[in-house]
């Protein structure tokens, strides 16, 4: 079980950081090595392992804190152990280069052959809520995969896991949904894939929508039942997925617009 007293714990146990030169006759970790000879830096968290190049110290410990955080949080929810490897490119061209597909500007964070890449200007940016979020939902992508689902639910099970202690209210972290349901609009499907190409004009509303449908389920099955869709949906139709849960997708798309509702335009309460 993880507390909010381990989480505590793990960020302040604050993990050590050590600098290490190409040429210093250290071996580098594999990450290290994809950033160049000069001016890696490394640091190593309880279960983190955090790679910078010319990325200031106080960056990478307070990462490698939070990544820790993020770990805790995203093995409760998968049930088993998960070690992130983040690494954080000087610059955004360098983390293109790493990530290998698709444009990278304007994200704090992507999930990358098995790591997470934190691009170091647009993560400054964030609160420290947004921060712990943003990591934990790239953590969940890579520890859990994302092959085979339908785009709608690897986003809404990585803010699932994301938000999950972040203490957010659900009507300011899903602000742009809430206008749009308490003027009345209910969305009437799950989000098709093409809804989530970057410039979608709903894009932040789609997000909200897959990360609602995913807690709607975690809140009538359980955080395991979310979990074990998850799993299973890589294999196989959505229809077929929700099959153990006795659910269909239209059944699915009703509560979820009522659940959409009810937490967007309902009476207070809300959390
Ligand atoms: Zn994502």
């Amino acid at each position: 079980m993880v507390t909010r007293r381990t989480l505590l714990a793990a960020a302040l146990a604050g993990p050590a950081i050590c600098t290490v030169a190409g040429s210093a006759g250290r071996r580098l970790p594999p990450e290290a090595r994809a950033l160049g000879e000069s001016g890696v830096v490394v640091a190593y968290g309880a279960r983190s392992l955090v790679v910078g190049h010319h990325t200031a110290a106080a960056l990478l410990r307070d990462l490698a804190a939070r990544a820790d955080a993020a770990a805790l949080t995203v093995s409760a929810v998968l049930r088993r152990a998960v070690r992130p490897r983040v690494v954080v490119p000087r610059t955004t061209a360098e983390a293109a280069a790493l990530a290998g597909a698709g444009p990278v500007d304007g994200l704090a964070a992507l999930a990358s052959a098995g790591q997470v890449i934190v691009l170091p200007g647009a993560f400054a940016r964030l609160t420290p809520v947004g921060r712990d979020v943003v990591l934990t939902h790239e953590l969940t992508h890579v520890a859990a995969g994302t092959e085979g689902r339908p785009v709608w639910l690897r986003e809404g099970f990585a803010d699932y896991v994301g938000y999950l202690r972040s203490g957010l209210a659900t009507r300011v972290a899903a602000a742009e949904l809430a206008a749009e349901a308490r003027a009345g609009r209910l969305p009437g499907a799950l989000p098709a894939d093409a809804a989530f190409a970057p410039g979608s004009p709903r894009l932040a509303q789609v997000y909200q929508e897959s990360w609602l449908a995913c807690r709607l389920i975690a809140a009538r099955y359980g955080e395991r039942a979310l979990a074990d869709l998850y799993q299973r949906a890589a294999g196989m139709r959505l229809g077929q997925a929700l099959e153990p849960l006795g659910l269909s997708v239209r059944a699915l798309v009703a509560h979820w617009r009522e659940y959409v509702r009810n937490e967007l335009t309902g009476a207070e309460g809300d959390g």
